[in-house]
């Protein structure tokens, strides 16, 4: 069984309200910026975890987060400077389908995309209270690998099914020489959430009680994660 080394990709710039990155946070006007991020897997397989945002000025525009973009942190550009090739990565694992975690799947020609049945039915039916966040015409587009609950998909790689923040939520867990490390997706946005007594899940939810579960189950996993916007995982040794 060979381990994983994880990199983080830095794919543009959120601005956003703090108070709605954690759970129950007393409503504050206090604004962070935080990374659009996707987890390059290297090892075995070239493996993918999230692809970014659609581009910033782009008809398929997010208007309710506008974000920045440099040209360095288009997915491409980002991957070449970790070390691969687009064309090299043979797997991309969806954590969800959100516009800025899911909108560069066709800049992969030769992957295969791995997200859950509960998604991807989400995205052929949506009700519009659970809607906020995606680009369903874009994210349609893509043929997905439909992960029914937790799975093994790789050696060394396996899936959790984490709903809560959306209907189809999963997180990827991932054995590196250091131990196993779960990549969150939105489940946790902030490493400090995680680390809080007791832990708490992001602020943006469609089911409170389902995401408190969700997170329950990654603590049984791992109390080491790698959160879907913390700034802190850019850092040198972020990733430990
Ligand atoms: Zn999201």
């Amino acid at each position: 069984m060979g381990f994983y080394k994880i990199i983080p990709l830095h794919l543009g710039t959120i601005t956003r309200p703090k108070s709605n990155m954690i759970l129950d946070s007393p409503p504050s006007d206090e604004r962070g910026d935080f990374p659009l991020l996707a987890y390059y897997l290297k090892g075995e397989r070239g493996i993918l975890v999230d692809t970014g945002g659609n581009p910033p000025d782009d008809p398929y525009g997010q208007k309710a987060q506008p974000y920045t973009r440099a040209p360095k942190q288009e997915l491409p550009n980002a991957l070449r400077a970790a070390g691969v090739a687009p064309a090299d990565i043979e797997i991309v694992i969806l954590t969800h389908l959100h516009w800025d975690h899911a909108a560069n799947n066709h800049l992969l020609p030769n992957a295969r995309f791995y997200c859950q049945r509960a998604e991807y039915d989400f995205i052929q039916n949506p009700t519009p209270e659970a809607s906020m966040g995606y680009e369903f015409e874009r994210v349609r587009k893509t043929p997905y690998e439909l992960v029914d609950g937790d799975a093994k998909l790789f050696d060394s790689v396996s899936v959790l099914l984490t709903p809560g923040h959306t209907k189809g939520g999963q997180c990827v867990v991932v054995d590196t020489a250091e131990g196993k490390v779960v990549l969150t997706g939105d489940l946790v946005t902030l490493r400090e959430s995680y680390r809080m007594h007791p832990p708490r899940p992001n602020g943006l939810c469609v089911d409170r009680e389902a995401m408190l579960t969700s997170l329950r189950k990654v603590k049984a996993v791992s109390e080491r994660i790698l959160p879907g916007h913390d700034p802190s995982v850019l850092l040198p040794g972020g990733v430990l």
